[in-house]
């Protein structure tokens, strides 16, 4: 770890730890699916089940102090470059209408839900999505949700890290919102040893706050 990212996170940490939640903070909770985060899925990431009650009482807590809640949900057709077998990276997942694409049976859903790989597009923040043919990107409709609910301050939160959760947060950055990443919220698929690494120092060079250490 280099001395100037020491530096920055402690300053950052000494001014806005314990920040209170308010009606302008949000819980972004991304992709809290069967095939992610049961050990029966399609795409399990190691832990990601264990996450479920820290969000839970996260969105709650944040929710009694005005704030909202937003659940993402990856929503793919059956047949999608998005998957292996379409020449894709990933083994099919959250494919709409299976027991697989379902939340988590114990994820409390007390927010609105925004579905995305509808149509066959892919990508991975839950700000956009992606047309694997063209690479074009569109915005869901979050942004807007999250600009029409006053929302300030961003707690991105779920499965997996270095894909969805990442993205998400990347996103929201850029945006303009002020960004924070538990750790301790969230789950790595590591595809590639070091993926979870990586992400962290994407986030933190984005300006997100990620607070705790990397399992
Ligand atoms: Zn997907």
């Amino acid at each position: 770890m280099t001395e100037p990212a020491t530096t920055d996170r402690a300053l950052e940490e000494d001014t806005v730890t314990d920040q209170p939640y308010g009606p302008a903070t949000a819980v972004i909770v991304v992709d809290m699916q069967v095939d992610f985060g049961d050990p029966s899925g399609s795409l399990y990431v190691q832990g990601g089940e264990d996450v479920v009650a820290p969000v839970n009482a996260l969105t709650d807590e944040v929710v009694r102090a005005g704030g909202k809640a937003y659940f993402t949900q990856d929503w793919h057709p059956a047949q999608t470059p998005h998957f292996v077998t379409q020449g894709g990276t990933w083994p099919p997942h959250g494919v709409a209408g299976t027991p697989g694409a379902e939340l988590l049976a114990g994820l409390v859903v007390n927010g609105p839900v925004v579905q995305k790989g509808v149509d066959g597009r892919d990508g991975y923040s839950g700000f956009s999505v992606r047309d694997p043919r063209t690479g074009a990107t569109e915005a869901t409709v979050l942004g807007d949700w999250l600009h029409r609910d006053g929302a300030e301050r961003v707690i991105v939160v779920g499965l997996a890290g270095d894909y969805c959760v990442v993205e998400t947060a990347l996103d929201a950055a850029d945006l303009g919102f002020q960004v924070e990443m538990p750790l301790a919220l969230t789950r790595f698929v590591r595809v590639a040893e070091g993926d979870d690494v990586q992400a962290v120092e994407r986030a933190r060079a984005a300006g997100v706050r990620v607070e705790g250490a990397l399992a």
